[in-house]
């Protein structure tokens, strides 16, 4: 079998035993050790000189680079995250655009191709994943690099209107169309692509379903990411941490709701929060019984929209637990920070409500997370926004718009008085659609396809070019 060179804007290598955390690192690492190949990004370093290094582990050899600070506020913190992740999130209002960043970007991108190219074989297959990295394939062709390159988007790709405001928009899709693949999360992520490349550039969909514009010829795919639900189930069932954190002076047991999510804007914290103090304002028998955790690492503490997040849940917070806290109750156990994998599962275990409602995601691993990690004879209930990636496969969550306060708050109330035949039946459901899309048929169908593609003659990708 060729080798998989894997291409992701992080690099982290993981030990034998050591259980990642993501399933982008799972489903990339799972991947390699089946195929051999190389893991190549940058190390996370700042201010270092681009000096590449490498460590073999097994049949996976891990080849990192620093960047400099100059790149690194260009590519990373600016055109990565200030311009694509909102825009990509919908948020035009949180999105800003300045042509140094872009050019950085662009530079990074050519920068790292330039450090691949001596690593490859020809029969080795590329794949690159995500936001940062939209121009790789076109800096590889550039190179002379002629192996086959696939793309995998994390994240939702926003419709044409809303893409259409980062100024050199057009220049960039040129760039996505030099991949053979392009792979998205969802039916809506590939036909708005799609409807960009046929109504802005007047790209043509082929007989074969391939599409063709600016002269390249490629396939774009739905390859909703999933997780592995055994190794979920092991980790949860294992857990022997705190039993039910939230217990009453009466030792009855109070209903807990969970969420975790990443400290982001994307992420609907604040809409949440509101939803809950709602729910107790207008659900007050719920009042004492249950209590609220909510895990938020925070990310990207370096952009200011990250930090202006940050201080309004505070606030929230503190409202809310002043608000409504008793001696023996606090309703909601706000926490900034990282839990290994195997707490987080084993705390899904015994929460009675997975509370996920981002205002838009790409998928949502925590969403498939909580109901692989449940007791399938008492299993606890999903309440899910309809704007993440997983609502296309969990339909038998609790669906919620999450700027509906009042929708939300009803939702939590259904959802904690759910009877257990209807919490099972619904689990069961979920369940058959987790092991039906897991991490596995991610990677397969997604390296199947960019295996078997074969673009069109050049001169017929041309003709129907404008
Ligand atoms: N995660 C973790 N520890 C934490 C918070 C999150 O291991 O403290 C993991 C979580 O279990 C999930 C991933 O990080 O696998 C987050 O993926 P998701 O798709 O939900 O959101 P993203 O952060 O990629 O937007």
């Amino acid at each position: 079998m060729s080798r998989l060179i894997v291409v992701s804007n992080r690099v982290a290598p993981i030990r034998a035993g050591k259980v990642a955390a993501g399933g982008l690192a799972v489903g990339v690492y799972d991947a390699l050790r089946q195929s051999g190949g190389i893991w190549f990004g940058w190390s996370g370093d700042v201010g270092a000189s681009p000096q590449v290094q490498s460590e073999t582990v097994g049949n996976i050899t891990y080849v990192t680079l620093g960047l400099t600070k100059r790149d690194y506020d260009q590519y990373y913190r600016g055109f990565s995250n200030a311009t694509l992740w909102p825009i990509f999130h919908y948020r035009i209002d949180l999105a800003r655009y300045n042509r140094e960043e872009y050019d950085g970007y662009r530079r990074v991108n050519a920068m790292l191709a330039e450090k691949l190219k001596p690593l490859l074989k020809p029969d080795d297959i590329i794949w690159i994943h995500d936001y940062h990295l939209i121009p790789f394939a076109e800096a590889c062709r550039q190179l002379g690099i002629r192996n086959r390159i696939g793309f995998f988007l994390h994240i939702p790709f926003p419709p044409p209107e809303i893409l259409t405001v980062i100024p050199p928009h057009n220049e960039l899709l040129k760039t996505l169309c030099y991949y053979d693949l392009i792979g998205f999360q969802t039916e809506t992520d590939r036909l708005a692509f799609q409807d960009y490349v046929t109504r802005e550039v007047r790209g043509v969909i082929e007989a074969d379903g391939s599409l063709t514009a600016y002269g390249q010829n490629f396939r774009a795919g739905v390859y909703p990411i999933g997780v592995v639900p055994d190794e979920i189930a092991q980790l949860a069932e294992g857990y022997k941490g705190r039993t039910h954190p939230m217990r009453r002076a009466s030792d009855r047991r109070r209903q807990t709701i969970i969420a975790v999510d990443r400290l982001d804007y994307s992420k609907g914290l604040v809409e949440r929060f509101r939803a809950y103090e709602s729910f107790l304002d207008n659900y007050p028998e719920h009042r004492n019984n249950v209590e609220f955790l909510q895990i938020a690492p925070t990310s990207r503490s370096d952009v200011r929209t990250y930090q202006h997040i940050r201080e309004q849940l505070e606030s929230q917070a503190g409202h809310l637990n002043g608000r409504l806290s008793d001696l023996d109750w606090t309703p909601l156990h706000y926490l900034n920070k990282s839990y290994d994998r195997r707490v987080l599962m084993g705390l899904f275990r015994q929460a009675d409500i997975g509370f996920v409602t981002p205002l838009r995601d790409g998928m949502n691993l925590v969403a498939k997370e909580y109901v692989a990690a449940q007791n399938p004879d008492d299993p606890g209930v999903l309440v899910l926004s309809r704007f993440a990636g997983a609502a296309r496969e969990l339909t038998s969550a609790l669906i919620v718009n999450p700027y509906d306060c009042i929708g939300m708050a009803e939702a939590l109330d259904r959802a904690l008085r759910m009877p257990l035949a209807e919490r099972r039946d619904r689990h069961a459901h979920m369940m058959r659609a987790i092991r039906a899309a897991d991490l596995d048929a991610w990677r397969d169908n997604f390296l199947r396809d960019l295996r078997s593609f074969v673009s069109r003659p050049k001169g017929r990708a041309q003709a129907a070019a404008s």
